[in-house]
């Protein structure tokens, strides 16, 4: 049984879905104003771990995350630059989006638009107006805070301090600043507008988030995700916006995860350690080696970067696929051996009960690199059958799926050119015709591709 914690009834409980083997996941995507740096891809990781483990655990999974590509701060650096919205944010939205698959981050199903679902929000806008919840003042629109008495049950927030009617119009504010928030900012000049029935202007944050999770996944659904600081304002407001137009429950789970942290410091521009995957792509770290690292802190802890910590994981990354090359390239017996099932059968029960408890990754990790070591010991005293090989490359193959580690490497992700070349130059060297075998293997160096001979005759290559 799966168990997650919390963030709004402020426990570990058991997760049950509203519909038997359908999970509804909503996961706030980033603001296309810059371009996306790694404490922003640990809450995307941690949400693709949640997702890879619901989809082991044999759900059927509806993703959605959203593109926020109007807002404060969309505007803000489109006048900087003094082009349209649009095309100021595209670079950062086709930059996403080859990050994620860089990073090997599951596809979500919808990447719906702010700019793209403007009459939703009008609607449940419209609904929160009619409702006498929302108010307009001076062209804008405001949700009443004091109109929606459970306020403040995602973050603990104290209301007593409250002064009702008191505006906050900025898309981001501190606790300190819970006001009546801002649904439809009035039309300014020199910012981006719709005409719309409830009048000229642009969506507040938050209303995106409530619009475009009700149209895919309907008005109540099974898990929210985000990081941390999102849980105020955004998704408190997500939650009041949604439940007073509705009347029911929005969402069943709410799992958010925590910040990441640099050398022990906080990630900032002036400090120049707000990394981005180019970045780090830069200094040589393997993405696979950055997905890892970013996976082994639980998600609920602080998560410190450093290089050091980036070395090991890719020392990790190469144990593994290390791994998987001899079982694949060795010449083992024939036959098999008992006691393999037997490891297997209990590293996986391990790393699932592991992740199941509230996706407790230290334990599934620490069962899995366990099993390697036995096996790699087992292999260097010719314990293993060729049996046992297929069934163990099987097992990792099935432990990837859930952490997606093994991908640049992996030859069904080679181009043919290359697997072409990599075949005719091992048929070169078994014909003795080195000039054209060392020709190709600097051919193959030029796309990127490094081939060690090894003792035993067979050729290993890895990226560069
Ligand atoms: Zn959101």
């Amino acid at each position: 049984m799966l168990k997650l914690f919390n963030t709004l009834s402020g426990k570990i409980e058991s997760f049950r879905s509203l519909e038997k083997g359908q999970v509804k996941l909503y996961t706030c995507g980033p603001t296309v104003y810059d371009y996306a740096h790694i404490g922003n891809y640990r809450a995307y990781m941690f949400e693709d771990l949640l997702k890879r483990l619901l989809l082991f655990l044999g759900f059927e999974v509806t993703h959605v995350m959203n593109i926020t590509d109007v807002d404060d701060k969309t505007i803000i650096g489109a006048q900087a630059e003094g082009v349209p919205i649009q095309e100021y944010t595209k670079k950062y939205i086709d930059a996403f989006f080859s990050d994620l698959e860089t990073l090997n981050i599951l596809k979500a199903d919808y990447y719906p638009r702010a700019t793209d679902h403007i009459p939703e929000m009008i609607k449940l806008i419209q609904r929160l107006l009619d409702k006498g919840i929302a108010y307009r003042k001076n062209g804008s629109i405001y949700f009443s805070i004091e109109k929606y008495p459970d306020y403040g049950r995602l973050s603990k927030i104290e209301l007593s301090e409250l002064r009702p009617g008191e505006r906050v119009d900025s898309d981001e504010y501190k606790k300190e600043n819970v006001h009546d928030f801002a649904l439809w900012k009035e039309k300014k000049t020199g910012e981006p507008f719709w005409e719309t029935e409830i009048g000229d202007g642009r969506p507040g944050w938050h209303i995106e988030c409530s619009a475009m999770s009700s149209k895919y996944l309907g008005e109540t659904f099974d898990i929210h995700c985000g990081g941390v600081d999102n849980i105020f304002p955004h998704h408190e407001n997500e939650i009041a916006q949604s439940e007073a137009a509705s009347g029911h429950s929005f969402v069943n789970f709410w799992i958010h995860c925590h910040h990441l942290i640099v050398d022990g410091e906080k990630m900032a521009k002036s400090k120049r350690n707000q990394y981005t995957l180019k970045d780090l792509k830069n200094k040589g770290i393997d993405p696979m080696a950055l997905r890892l690292l970013l996976l082994s802190t639980h998600y609920r802890k602080m998560l410190n970067f450093t290089f050091d910590a980036c070395g090991q994981a890719q020392s990790s990354v190469q144990r593994i696929k290390d791994f998987l090359y001899e079982l694949k390239n060795r010449p083992f017996k024939e036959g098999e051996n008992v006691e393999v099932n037997k490891h297997i059968d209990t590293m996986m029960k391990r790393f699932t009960s592991g992740l199941c408890d509230d996706l407790n990754i230290s334990v599934a990790l620490t069962a899995f690199f366990e099993m390697i070591k036995r096996f790699n010991v087992m292999i260097s005293r010719d314990e293993i059958c060729s049996r046992d090989s297929a069934k163990i490359i099987s097992a990792v193959n099935n432990i990837n799926t859930i952490l997606g580690v093994l991908k640049e490497d992996n030859e069904d992700n080679l181009p043919p050119e290359i697997l072409d070349k990599i075949k005719a130059r091992q048929k070169a060297r078994t014909e003795k015709n080195f000039k054209l075998s060392d020709q190709i293997r600097d051919e193959l160096y030029a796309l990127g591709i490094i081939l060690e001979d090894t003792k035993d005759g067979t050729v290993r290559w890895k990226k560069k």
